[in-house]
């Protein structure tokens, strides 16, 4: 077929799951499996298993645009889902296995998800909603025990697939994908990506200047499968042919830092919380991980600390920070040293490392406040917006249109600057923002530079209710292993870089801080439990 001069083909996942069979057929795919046993097996084996999943999903009536729900780890049956439901046209909505039970049904249900493919060892979760949800058939992968109940064993299910079974034809505006927010404002939103959005996505994140991933590199996505789509890595994993490591169900530092010296990964991605732990784990026992050189960490979801960064370029490993959204598939901003400052000093390039840093191609980026884009002058502050193929154009089944500029662009609630180098530097989330006596603080900021101080691990910022100020900021914190500091020593370190009126009131040391399903700082939870605070 063609259009105008050149031929036009549709830009459908096909493409790059044929490419991984052909081209990258040996290239191993490895899972650990829940007893900690490691499997082994190909992008051939996977691409020819998720083509019978995909015969076997017509064969059972699944129609083009249908849902069929994932509620499994990362590992690689996960894998032939996210190629096999899309082969059949029809769109994988991974499950987020953190959630509350109630939250997943209401997710499950407003998705219209038809099918729930769910691993063995998660069905106790599944049974906590199963009374609130409708699937016409429930899938276990993994099964060790033949499914009861009616549910249907996964390996019988694909192993049945007539090869016989037409696939449909793919469109490149055709949903293949979807997940929902995380519901921090309002309710969980379903985001529908589309084949084009997910190619799309695939080819800009493997850009050197991005992830930067090669066939010669071995991925550990950590960040879940349920989560953006661990971030889009998967697909990027399989166009390119990178072996790809998929931990299953254990996160903790000891088995990830296993995995990544057994495996030889050179590339792997996750929230701050499992670098932090690394890092934790690597300064107590470096001797006991051997990895490969330069190893590359990315990180993102929440911001990381400049002391992390800091912490893993004397550790031998490389943290690459990067910004997004479940809106936004999710790359939207991405911080490699830029080539100005290759040669300047370590704490200049640490300092634009640690911002969210600069939009890849196809993705435009805007700070924008009431008078207009801000200066690049890294202070002025305004909404970050963003236009980008893989950036969604409105939520499934619910209208919000004012999540969107009348030129285009989707307005993402996080509050940012713009240095001269261009690089995007996140000073909060709008609903984070704390007002004190008419003026604004960030807490991300103070946050960000508490996180510098080597006796914090990690630290919150929030606004709690003030008789005269109307709201002033408490800093929980979490202190390193054996390290302690005082309030004043911590308002002193604070007061050398922001004002005064800046400076939390109050620092609350706590073992722990509540995360979201995200591994975010749940700071609704934080602001419930310090919203009667009484002020000496
Ligand atoms: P989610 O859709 O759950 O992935 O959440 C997206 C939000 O996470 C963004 O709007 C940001 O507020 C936050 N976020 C993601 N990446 C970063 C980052 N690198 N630094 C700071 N915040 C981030």
């Amino acid at each position: 077929m063609t259009s105008g001069t050149m031929m036009s083909l549709p830009l459908t996942l096909d493409l790059l799951i044929d490419r991984a069979h052909d081209r990258a057929g040996d290239v191993e795919v490895v899972s650990r499996r829940p007893d900690r046993s490691v499997e082994r097996t190909t992008y051939r084996n996977v691409v020819t298993r998720a083509r019978a999943l995909a015969r076997a999903l017509v064969g059972a009536g699944i129609r083009p645009g249908a849902r069929v729900a994932t509620l499994m780890w990362n590992h690689a049956e996960h894998l032939e889902a996210y190629f096999g439901i899309p082969l059949a046209g029809a769109v994988v909505h991974t499950l987020n296995l953190r959630l509350h039970p109630d939250e997943i049904a209401f997710i499950a249900d407003d998705a219209k998800d038809e099918v729930l493919l769910v691993d063995e060892v998660l069905l106790p979760l599944y049974e906590k909603f199963a009374a609130k949800v409708d699937f016409a058939k429930v899938i276990v992968v993994g099964a060790t025990t033949t499914p009861t109940d009616g549910r249907i064993d996964y390996r019988a299910f694909v192993d049945a697939a007539d090869p016989s079974t037409p696939l449909p034809r793919l469109a490149e505006d055709d949903a293949c994908g979807c997940c929902y927010t995380s519901g921090t404002t309002g309710r969980p939103k379903g985001v529908v990506y589309t084949h084009r959005s997910t190619m799309l996505h695939s080819l800009v994140t493997a850009m050197p200047d991005c992830f930067g991933l090669s066939r010669t590199d071995t991925l550990l996505p950590v960040v879940p499968m349920f989560h953006v789509n661990a971030w889009g890595l998967p697909y990027t994993a399989a166009m390119v042919g990178t072996k790809l490591v998929l931990p299953g169900p254990y996160l903790d530092a000891p088995s990830l830092l296993d995995l990544m010296r057994d495996e030889g990964v050179t590339l792997a991605a996750g929230v701050p919380t499992i670098w932090l732990s690394i890092r934790d784990a690597l300064e107590a026992e470096r001797a006991r991980w051997p990895l490969k050189p330069n190893v590359r960490m990315i990180v993102g979801g929440s911001a990381a600390p400049e002391q992390l960064i800091r912490d893993f370029d004397r550790l031998g490993l490389e943290l690459i920070h990067a910004w997004g959204m479940t809106e936004t598939s999710p790359l939207g901003l991405v911080s490699r040293v830029p080539p100005a400052l290759v040669d300047a000093p370590e704490a200049e390039r640490l300092a634009v490392r640690a911002k969210q840093g600069v939009p890849p191609p196809l993705v435009d980026v805007r700070v924008r406040n009431d008078a207009g884009d801000v200066p690049h002058d890294g202070r002025t502050s305004g909404e970050i917006l963003i236009r980008a193929p893989w950036v969604t154009a409105r939520y499934a089944g619910i209208d919000v249109p004012e999540r969107w500029t009348a030129d285009g662009y989707f307005r993402t609630g996080d509050v940012a600057n713009i240095d001269v180098h261009g690089y995007v530097q996140l000073t909060d989330r709008t609903a984070d923002l704390i007002k004190s006596g008419g003026e604004w603080i960030a807490s991300a900021e103070l946050e960000n530079a508490l996180m510098c101080h080597p006796a914090i691990r990690e630290a919150a910022v929030i606004g709690v209710p003030h008789p005269k100020w109307s709201e002033r900021p408490i800093a929980v914190v979490v202190f390193r292993s054996g390290q302690q500091a005082t309030d004043d020593e911590l308002r002193g370190f604070l007061a050398a870089k922001f004002p005064k009126y800046w400076l939390p009131d109050a620092f609350v040391v706590t073992d722990e801080i509540p995360r979201t399903s995200a591994g975010k700082f749940k700071k609704t939870a934080l602001r419930e439990q310090f919203k009667d605070h009484r002020w000496g």
